[in-house]
């Protein structure tokens, strides 16, 4: 033990002392104020997707799905951390959902809902900055389906024999209370109850089933921080392969049978090994795969017509005939692991980073596999006539956010900073940025200012032209 010598042991003294008499004085009003956390969580496209005051860690969903009524019966648990004492704070929850119990910590809360999507709960205590709180939540009834005019469907939608759930990019709230921005990544469990026959996949993996009676329930656990733009759930029926890659990853896909049949999805087997090859060709060009498994669900939805990605399981989704997926659609989807779901935008205005990148893994796909190199690809791009040049890709605005001008041109931009910097300091950047921001979240700053790091040459000129201006930029 080390000796205290009496001067140190007085300086302790008085440390205690300030210790114990500063609630008391001066900083004691501040200290002790409770305030209402904020109803957004600062993205300028969305102002009232996620919220503010605390940190949400876990999310623990159970839900009962009857086919018959098309209805859940669900219990959210969620755990939080405040991030500033809480006299009341918000989830995200919109729909007609009815909520028949909600509790803070065991205890009754109070709460209404407001404006558009604003569940707000008054626990009966404030909550103190650091202290981590839990919010359990019954509700139930038919989840609503969102059409956006801009953005296009998202939210539950039922199929012609069970439901998918697309959260892209505001659809979470539709059947659960969320925290709904990009950068309040958690954990999840689900645990989802269907009639027998039915099956149920979602983030993550299979943590095992159990049948009773006519019911069985299905657990999942994703244990990898997660947005709740990338959360799924699909309930049908499915003809599932859980296999493994040829460098080990975990590989499980599920196709409809009805969309087989259909001609609309390729039969189950291939499809699986169609996964098992894209993804590991780009384990060899991004690293390290991010998550625990890979996977795809190829779904017959009448509303949906397009695919969607999720983490570890993209959803591939199509009402018109051509069998899904391309090999080149998987590249761009599974190409999301990376970028998109481990490594996520701050806010909206920067999904270029997601659709870019995605896009132009699909161009390096095609290269290497014997198709048009991207120069080609770029050059037919660049001279198409169909590709509209108006609008910011590094801020395309709210209804522009799935436009083309964040796939297409931000596939070019990414060309041009390859032919800029050299194929070897490309490559190193491409696999260094997503490892370097493990289950982050990303900037177009950010981005701008880490592949400043790969060249002497001032990239800023490429940059303003290619994600700063409107217009044509010029080669
Ligand atoms: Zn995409």
């Amino acid at each position: 033990m080390a000796r205290i010598t009496s001067r140190a042991l007085s300086i302790a003294a008085t440390a205690a002392a300030i210790g114990l008499l500063a609630p008391m004085t001066a900083g004691a009003s501040t200290h002790r104020a409770f305030t209402p956390g904020a109803p957004g969580a600062g993205d300028p496209y969305f102002p009232d997707m996620g919220n503010g005051g605390y940190d949400a860690q876990h999310y623990s969903l159970s839900l009962k799905y009857d086919p018959g009524t098309k209805a859940i019966d669900a219990t959210a648990k969620i755990t939080a951390r405040a991030t500033q004492n809480l006299s009341r704070f918000d989830l995200d929850f919109l729909g007609p959902l009815k909520i028949s119990k909600l509790t803070v910590d065991g205890r009754k809360a109070s709460y209404t809902r407001t404006g558009a999507q604003e569940l707000v709960i008054t626990p009966d205590h404030g909550l103190s900055k650091g202290r981590d709180f839990t919010v359990d939540v019954a509700y139930s009834g038919v989840p609503q389906l969102i059409n956006d005019p801009a953005l296009g469907v998202s939210g539950w939608i039922a199929t012609h024999d069970g439901a998918v759930a697309l959260s892209q990019p505001f659809g979470s709230a539709t059947w659960y209370p969320v925290n709904d921005t990009t950068h309040d990544k958690a954990t999840y469990d689900f645990t989802v109850t269907v009639p027998n026959g039915l099956k149920v996949l979602a983030n993550g993996d299979p943590a095992g089933t159990s049948t009773r009676g006519a019911d069985t329930t299905f657990r999942w656990a994703d244990r990898q921080p997660t947005a709740s733009e990338l959360v799924l759930l699909a309930i049908g029926h499915f003809d599932v392969r859980d296999t493994r890659t040829a460098t080990g990853l975990r590989n499980i896909t599920a196709v409809d049978p009805a969309s087989v049949a259909a001609g609309n999805t390729t039969a189950a087997d291939d499809f699986n090994a169609a996964t098992a090859n894209v993804i590991d060709w780009e384990q060899k060009i991004y690293g390290r795969y991010p998550f625990s498994s890979v996977g795809g669900i190829s779904v017959l939805a009448p509303n949906v017509g397009y695919s969607l990605e999720t983490q570890s399981r993209p959803v591939y989704a199509r009402r018109s005939a051509g069998a899904l997926p391309s090999a080149t659609l998987l590249a761009h989807e599974l190409g999301h692991q990376w970028f998109g779901d481990n490594l996520t935008p701050y806010v909206w205005q920067h999904i270029w980073l997601n659709e870019g990148f995605a896009t132009f893994t699909e161009w390096l796909y095609n290269e290497l596999h014997g198709g048009q190199t991207a120069q080609q690809q770029f050059d037919a791009a660049y001279n198409s006539a169909s590709v509209d040049w108006t609008g910011k890709v590094a801020d395309p605005g709210r209804d522009h956010i799935f436009d083309d001008l964040v796939y297409t041109r931000a596939a070019m931009t990414l060309h041009q900073l390859r032919k800029a910097i050299g194929d070897k300091a490309f490559f190193a950047l491409i696999k260094a940025w997503p490892a370097d921001h493990r289950y982050g979240n990303d900037t177009t700053a950010e981005f701008t200012k880490f592949a400043q790091r790969y060249t002497h040459k001032d990239l800023r000129p490429l940059f303003q032209a290619w994600l700063y201006t409107e217009g044509k930029p010029k080669l």
